[in-house]
């Protein structure tokens, strides 16, 4: 099974490559086009692409004599999609809560070569991965996508996650005496100074932005979702150092106070926001501030919990949560608060993101804002407009493709026929 799922993959990068290289200029002809920038669905749409950037789209684009055309007419073709909340460069799949112990930060990150591949063979073209717990695990995985090494997502990487001593994204449950390796302690920050200082080295090491832990974790031991960790002071730090190398702060938290904490010092985004109150979901419309809510992967972690995968502590913070969390999410896009597209992926097995769009559908969204929070919403939030998100000129050729009209059934989105990343395709 790993040998036909390796052999068909290399197959499928090989003739990517080939063909990239024998023509530069692609035709797409489209069925129906999603536009998430004004909702709309165009017909009889081309999609002029030159080196691996869009360069026309219409119903009347002149077709170059040596370009290569691919029909996709039959089907609805959208921008790639944005995942804003992944951990691919975590390993392999696995609930086993001291799993990082077991393995070095090398076989870590080899692990994650086929996360990437799946997630991008899904349909999602970008992710920001926002932390792991063996520091710049991350950055080596974008970079080698990057080099063309192994295939994979546009990733945009934290480095490592900002936290306090003992916090939600610290290795905790170990014996004191137990010393760490430099990479499982690498962000963990106490006092405004401190958190500037890891920031810096962050900055310095190449991250592509910055994640705080505002509040506990459900998937940590000895960790309260309910509480707040970092003071106002040091989220406020972490905002104003991040933003002195052009960085945006994305902050974990679950607790009301932890959201409103990160929100009124400045994040980009707030992860999960399980717990926000009538104060937080007014305070991020003021602010402008995203959300960013995982309202699917409460199926794995339950699942993993009858299977007996999961430990009880988890499992108790986790039934607390995950339908408030949901509930919440409804309120938040009746208030008219901007939602972007975050599942954890890693938390469910890597591959599986779309499942989350019909979560999103069932708990107050129209089919169309759910393919916004994955595509315009999520490059606005990234900061990457004029890149990704949309199908237009000057963009980047991430495209996707299904059978069917995703609009009427949000569920085609779990089985992306078509992906193209950078003009290469990946999958057809
Ligand atoms: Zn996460």
């Amino acid at each position: 099974m790993c040998v036909m799922r390796r052999s068909l993959a290399t197959l499928s990068v090989c003739c990517a490559l080939l063909v990239s290289a024998a023509a530069q200029v692609t035709v797409i002809r489209t069925g129906k086009l999603i536009d998430p920038d004004s909702g709309a669905v165009l017909t009889g749409q081309s999609i002029l692409i030159r080196d691996g950037k869009i360069e026309a789209v219409g119903a009347s684009v002149t077709i170059p004599s040596n370009a290569r055309v691919v029909d996709l007419s039959k089907m609805t073709v959208l921008p790639g999609l944005i995942d804003c909340h992944t951990h691919l460069a975590d390993g392999a799949h696995d609930s086993d809560p001291i799993g990082q112990f077991k393995k070095t930060g090398a076989q870590v990150v080899l692990e994650s070569v086929p996360n990437a591949r799946v997630t991008l063979e899904s349909g999602f073209t970008t992710v920001r991965d926002v932390g792991t717990y063996r520091a710049l695990g991350d950055v080596a995985l974008r970079d080698a996508i990057n080099r063309g090494d192994i295939v994979g997502p546009r990733m945009f990487v934290a480095g490592a996650y900002v936290t306090i001593s003992g916090g939600a994204g610290a290795a905790t449950g170990l014996a004191p005496d137990i010393p760490l390796p430099w990479d499982l302690h690498y962000g963990e920050a106490n006092g405004p100074w401190e958190v500037r200082k890891v920031v810096r080295q962050l900055a310095h090491d190449g991250v592509d932005h910055i994640k705080v832990l505002s509040s506990g974790a459900v998937l940590a031991h000895g960790s309260n979702p309910n509480s707040q960790e970092f003071t106002p002071e040091e989220l406020q730090a972490a905002v104003d150092e991040a933003s002195h190398f052009g960085l945006r702060v994305e902050a974990h938290a679950h607790s009301p106070q932890g959201i409103k904490n990160a929100i009124r010092a400045g994040v980009a985004s707030v992860e999960h926001a399980s717990l926000i109150d009538d104060e937080g979901i007014a305070l991020a419309k003021q602010h402008g501030t995203y959300l960013d809510m995982d309202i699917y992967d409460e199926e794995c972690i339950q699942a993993d919990g009858k299977n007996g995968n999961m430990p009880k502590d988890f499992l108790e913070h986790d039934a607390q949560l995950g339908q408030m969390q949901r509930d919440n999410f409804r309120k938040a896009v009746m208030a008219g608060v901007k939602m972007s597209f975050g599942t954890d992926a890693g938390v469910c097995p890597y591959g599986e993101s779309g499942k989350q769009f019909a979560f999103m559908v069932k708990y107050g969204m129209t089919p169309m804002q759910a393919i916004q929070a994955a595509t315009s919403n999520a490059a606005d939030l990234l900061g990457h407009s004029a890149e990704i998100g949309s199908i237009k000129p000057g963009k980047y050729a991430d495209i996707i493709a299904v059978n069917g009209d995703p609009l009427a059934d949000i569920r085609l989105l779990e089985n992306v026929q078509f992906v193209m990343k950078d003009g290469k395709i990946y999958k057809q």
